[in-house]
């Protein structure tokens, strides 16, 4: 089964408070972006990946961010669009029309791991449609704008939803069809796929892949890698 990978990296990082965007800031030494992506290049299944970036900086990314880091299996440097939503439709209509699974993973998560990969990619080859995610630990509740405490969720049943994300290729393809048709916005890709009636499967993820989205996050995942590296001696 032929399996390719979309990461979308097109965000602005506003909530990072810094001048670079934060898919190129340093993460242990590396680029956050290329550390996602080295990542994904070490998971055997993975046969090629299609990176979304801010239009304005496709040519910076292929002609300079990438080539220092010997990626292997980069077949393509996609613009992005406003939303996430955008940037994974557009990585769809570039990637190779003979892919049997696409995985889309956020530029922004690069603790991934291969056995979460493989087990994403399982599952959708399997059941049609699989995400990442992890059992919420802390209590959840809906709170109305004005901060007053509507109800407390049943925290048995709730789960975050990480990437990757894992899909047959013609059911992320119509799902996002639809979604463009029918004006509905999404989050993340499974929800998209939710609405047509499409069972999607939950693959327990782990609560080391984070998405670096504020300043306190790139602390976290200095540290992880830091732990990481040392497990490895
Ligand atoms: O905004 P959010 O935190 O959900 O972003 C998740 C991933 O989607 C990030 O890797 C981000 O760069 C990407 N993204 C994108 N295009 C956008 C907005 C976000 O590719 N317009």
């Amino acid at each position: 089964m032929k399996t390719v990978a979309i990461v979308p990296a097109a965000g602005s990082g506003s909530r990072m408070n810094r001048e670079v965007s934060k898919q190129y800031l340093s993460l242990a030494g590396k680029p956050l972006l290329v550390r996602t992506l080295e990542a994904l290049e070490a998971c055997p299944g993975v046969e090629s990946l299609y990176v979304v970036v801010p239009s304005q900086d496709v040519v910076s990314v292929r002609e300079e961010l990438l080539p220092p880091w010997s990626l292997k299996k980069v077949a393509g440097v996609v613009p992005g669009g406003k939303e996430r939503q955008d940037s994974v439709r557009a990585g769809i209509e570039a990637i190779a029309r003979d892919a049997d699974i696409v995985i889309v993973h956020d530029g922004a998560r690069p603790l991934v791991t291969v056995d979460l990969v493989e087990g994403c990619i399982r599952a959708a080859a399997e059941g049609g449609a699989a995400t990442a995610g992890v059992p919420v630990k802390d209590t959840v509740k809906e709170v109305a704008h004005g901060g007053q405490v509507l109800r407390t969720c049943d925290r048995g049943a709730l789960w975050l939803t990480q990437t990757p994300q894992a899909f047959r290729r013609e059911i992320l393809e119509r799902a996002h069809r639809e979604a463009s048709l029918d004006g509905f916005r999404g989050t993340d890709d499974t929800s998209l796929v939710e609405r047509l009636g499409i069972p999607v499967r939950m693959v327990p993820g782990d609560y080391r892949n984070i998405k670096i989205t504020t300043p306190e996050d790139l602390v976290i995942a200095e540290a992880l890698f830091a732990a990481r590296r040392e497990a490895k001696g």
